[in-house]
């Protein structure tokens, strides 16, 4: 054999190799995207204690949350899901999910596809899905995104219907309505200008999203949602907020001490609604909400309540301490955290520094709902103990990003 041949033949194995590699990679892709979506159904927040499968890659196998949530978007769409009373809800494109597990598909592909048949009408998908995969079968992702474009502009070719149903009146309206499950629905109109300012603040609070990933029908709700979480913490911790009856606004919530400490149980919300005690637990951890603590005979008892609030003078000390939330790795500045107590104050632990952490409402909730802990080591700063499933060791760690850049200085 002539070294030409040897190699030539050298290279055929060598892109065989590839080819098959490439095949298991995306397969297992598929399987963990199957796997994703399970978790997701069975309820991340049950099993792990995470509000997010994106959160839980993050911590679970460093997965950028970004990456992670594009891939849970991708594994929504290959895999059947299920309603909240259990019923099941087709996959948006089984066909594609069918090629991806047998290791035939490349995201970038899997993506295009997905992306033309959420703009399908539902009579058509079916059919859609089959040309473009039997198109896929010999092309790449850029040739059928331009079938695609095709399709829909023969579905379509008017293209979108012009949006002339806003009312030109300009009232502003809200509808803020508890449903008997405990989720609220949020509705309304507004002028063009509180529109634009409501926009860029939630923008601003809403985490970006990458510029390579198109329109994300499905995750810019939910980023809007937290961003409009966050929003109302900002409003009830600004100075500037009215006060009632001389108190920073709250929530009032009647609670037993004993579901207080335990966590176990439920509270009283307002006048209709109620909340977990573990909910409460955590509110009432920086007094963000005042508890009514009721004893055994529901009575009110008094629990020092000055004592359990945090002043102002020691929540500058704890700003200039932790300079923002003090979970690993978390960027969030001190106007958006609470003030964490190591041991909570209806166990009796002291509302000052030693008893004290600054947290962003997200990891403050982490750390109450998973097995993640929190103590002061002897140098005076807070670390943080990872749950056994992700550090068997459990080596402590710091938040290390709010400290001065040494060029800074
Ligand atoms: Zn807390
Ligand atoms: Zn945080």
């Amino acid at each position: 054999m002539s070294d030409n041949a040897t190699l030539s033949s050298d290279a055929v194995a060598i892109a065989d190799r590839i080819g098959e590699l490439l095949a298991c990679m995306r397969s297992a892709e598929a399987e963990l995207g199957a796997l994703l979506v399970e978790i997701e159904q069975r309820g991340v927040m049950e099993l792990f204690g995470y509000r997010s499968v994106a959160r839980l890659l993050e911590h679970l196998g460093d997965v950028p949350k970004q990456a992670g949530e594009r891939m849970m978007k991708r594994a929504r769409a290959l895999n059947p899901g299920r309603n909240l009373d259990g019923s099941p809800i087709p996959a948006l494109a089984p066909a594609t999910g069918v090629a991806a597990l047998a290791g035939r598909m490349s995201t970038p592909m899997i993506d295009v596809i997905t992306e033309v048949l959420t703009q399908v009408p539902p009579e058509h998908q079916t059919s859609v899905e089959v040309d473009l995969l039997t198109f896929a079968a010999d092309a790449g992702h850029r040739q059928v995104a331009a079938l695609g474009a095709r399709i829909l502009a023969h579905l379509n070719p008017d293209g979108a219907e012009p949006d002339d149903t806003e009312p030109a009146n300009p009232t502003r309206e809200l509808f803020l309505r508890r449903k008997r499950t405990g989720v609220w629905e949020l509705n309304g109109r507004f002028d063009d200008e509180t529109g634009t300012r409501t926009s860029a603040l939630l923008d601003t609070l809403a985490e970006r999203r990458t510029s390579d990933d198109g329109p994300d029908h499905r995750t810019l709700p939910q980023r809007y949602g937290d961003a409009f979480s966050d929003a109302v913490d900002l409003a009830l911790n600004s100075p500037d907020l009215p006060m009632q009856a001389g108190e920073r606004a709250h929530v009032m919530v009647a609670v037993s001490l004993a579901d207080l400490k335990t966590g176990v149980g439920t509270a009283t919300l307002g006048d209709s609604g109620s909340m977990s005690a573990a909910e409460a637990r955590v509110l009432a951890c920086d007094s963000m909400l005042i508890p009514a603590v009721l004893g055994d005979k529901s009575e009110p008892l008094n629990l020092g309540r000055l004592r359990r609030l945090i002043s102002a003078g020691l929540r500058r000390a704890l700003y200039l301490r932790d300079r923002g939330c003090a979970f690993p790795g978390c960027h969030r500045p001190p106007r958006h955290c609470q003030g964490h107590h190591i041991r909570h104050w209806a166990d009796g632990g002291p509302t000052d520094l030693t008893n004290l952490v600054l947290m962003c409402a997200h990891h403050h909730r982490l750390l109450h709902r998973s097995d993640w802990e929190v103590h002061i080591a002897p140098d005076g700063l807070p670390e943080f103990l990872p749950p056994v499933f992700i550090d068997r060791r459990r080596k402590p760690r710091r938040n290390n990003i709010h400290e001065p850049l040494p060029c800074a200085a």
